[in-house]
C-alpha cells in the first residue's frame, strides 16, 4: 500500500460522521484526526486511518458511500499511519513463521543466537 506522500485532511464530512467518535474515550473525531490511507471510491470505500487527538488511540476504518447511505467497518490498531504502510507490504505470516517462533521461544540459547544475527 503507497500510502499519500503528503497530509491531506479527509473532507468528506458525511463519511467523518460515519465514525464520530473515539470507541475509549468517547471524544469526537474531527478532520485533523482522520488521513486517508486508500482511496477506494464507492466501490471498496476509502480506507482511514484515524487517531484520537485525546488518548491517542487509533483505528483504521472502511468507509462506504451509497444511495442507501454510508456505512463503516472500523478496526482498533496500536499502528500509526505509517506502520501501516509499511506492513501492509510485509509478506503474509506462515503457519510455519509461527511454529518456528514458538520452537524459537522453547530454547533460550538458540533464541538468544537467533538475536545475535539479526
Ligand atoms: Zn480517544
Amino acid at each position: 500500500m503507497d500510502l499519500p506522500s503528503a497530509w491531506q485532511p479527509y473532507r468528506c464530512s458525511d463519511e467523518v460522521k460515519a465514525i464520530p467518535f473515539c470507541p475509549f474515550c468517547r471524544s469526537g473525531y474531527g478532520p485533523e484526526s482522520t488521513r486517508i490511507l486508500e482511496w477506494g471510491g464507492n466501490d471498496a470505500g476509502d480506507l482511514l486511518h484515524i487517531r484520537c487527538g485525546n488518548c491517542l488511540n487509533s483505528v483504521i476504518a472502511r468507509v462506504q458511500s451509497s444511495s442507501a447511505g454510508v456505512s463503516s467497518v472500523g478496526l482498533v490498531t496500536d499502528l500509526d499511519y505509517a506502520e501501516v504502510g509499511r506492513f501492509s507490504k510485509a509478506p503474509p505470516i506462515s503457519t510455519d513463521d509461527v511454529l518456528d517462533i514458538h520452537s524459537l521461544l522453547q530454547d533460550d540459547r538458540l533464541l538468544f543466537s537467533q538475536l545475535a544475527v539479526t
